[in-house]
């Protein structure tokens, strides 16, 4: 029994490369960790997404999953959909109080607790997936995050990401700043107040009100994610253009976040285990959705005949400035906000650099 549950445990090693090899070390120690507690826990994530939702939903359940096998069944992970245990923007709450071991969603939905969450989410003309990734384990981000989330009894991790996404869709052409003004669109947070600055008026509506609202000509545009999310929406039936690129959100982190309690009272190789499964889950979710955008793509334009169109270079210009103004206000609230705000916007200064002469440079090269 102890042997098969060794080969398990070494065959999580193997498979998260470095990342746990340094912890587990040799066979004794691998064998006297596993072996010093037959204790179990079962643990309930709740989510801010239906259950399945393609993506976030589907992401969720892989995490705790990963954590279900990786421990061997020591931390049973069960996982509750937006309403189930409880409504999609109290999970936070939940998990603070320990209704919920954990819970799956993204920072910028707790705007209200804290308005500086949402450097951990995205941010209008942000850093992308690449370089949030970069920012949070190499570049100070996780750590101010944990300080963050600390406040709140909660410890945060990385736990997907949708990539760069679309900026929606639009029954209105636009082709100058003009056409911003009064565009009634779906754009929550701060992406919609940078609309509101550019003379648009931006509207906050759950998922499930988007499709008839646009149809009915309620709203004159909607974001929501990515080709991937958008055409099982059929937004492809009410709107006539589907414009890109995703300026508002650049890269959006989804995260799990775990009661702090819970987590300590875990012992260390079962922490490492859902710290490395956040991890594999953090990279698993970009790479379904870089996956499935690719074929979702394929199919509305080449199935569905959807114009794509590029946001002109005037109003991404103007977008761009008004982004780094609301940004920079949200960094400047209080001593915490400035911090992060700081070590964002240098890692993202740096990284631009950086990237003009890598991502950015092959990827004009590839086009060429
Ligand atoms: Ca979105």
């Amino acid at each position: 029994m102890q042997r098969r549950k060794f080969l398990q445990y070494a065959g999580v090693s193997t498979a998260l490369g470095g990342l746990t090899a340094c912890k587990g070390g040799s066979e004794s120690e691998a064998t006297k960790t596993t072996s010093s507690s037959n204790k179990t826990w079962e643990w309930r994530m709740v989510t801010t997404w239906p259950k399945n939702f393609p993506g976030l939903g589907t992401g969720a359940e892989f995490l705790a999953e990963q954590i279900n096998v990786m421990s061997n069944g020591r931390i049973h992970v069960k996982v509750y959909g937006a309403g189930e245990l409880v409504p999609a923007f109290e999970i936070f709450d939940a998990v603070a109080n320990g209704a919920a071991h954990m819970g799956h969603g993204s920072a910028y939905y707790w705007k209200g607790k804290y308005p500086a969450l949402q450097f951990f989410s995205t941010t209008p003309f942000g850093m992308t997936a690449m370089e949030m990734n970069a920012w949070l384990y190499h570049g100070g981000g996780m750590e101010l995050w944990q300080k963050a989330y600390d406040q709140f009894g909660l410890v945060p991790m990385a736990a997907g990401n949708t990539g760069v996404q679309m900026a929606g869709w639009f029954n209105k052409e636009i082709n100058s700043l003009d056409d911003l003004k009064g565009l009634k669109m779906r754009i929550p947070g701060l992406g919609g107040e940078v609309l509101k600055r550019a003379g648009g008026t931006p509207v906050n509506l759950p998922g499930g009100e988007l499709f008839t609202s646009l149809q009915s000509g309620n709203i004159d545009a909607t974001e929501w994610v990515g080709p991937y999310n958008d055409l099982a929406f059929g937004f492809h039936k009410i709107a006539k253009y589907y414009y890109y690129p995703g300026w508002h959100e650049p890269g959006t982190t989804l995260e799990c976040f775990i009661n702090k309690s819970a987590f300590e009272e875990l012992p260390e190789d079962l922490q490492s285990i859902v710290t490395n499964a956040c991890r594999v889950a953090n990279q698993d979710m970009l790479t379904e959705y870089i996956a499935r955008n690719n074929d979702a793509l394929d199919t509305l334009v080449n199935d569905h005949q959807v114009e794509l169109r590029e946001l002109p270079v005037e109003v991404i210009r103007k977008l761009a400035k008004l982004s780094e103004e609301v940004t920079s206000e949200l960094g400047h609230t209080d001593p915490l906000a400035r911090e992060i705000f700081d070590s964002y916007s240098n890692f993202s200064k740096k990284s631009r650099a950086w990237f003009d002469i890598s991502e950015r440079a092959y990827l004009n090269l590839r086009m060429g």
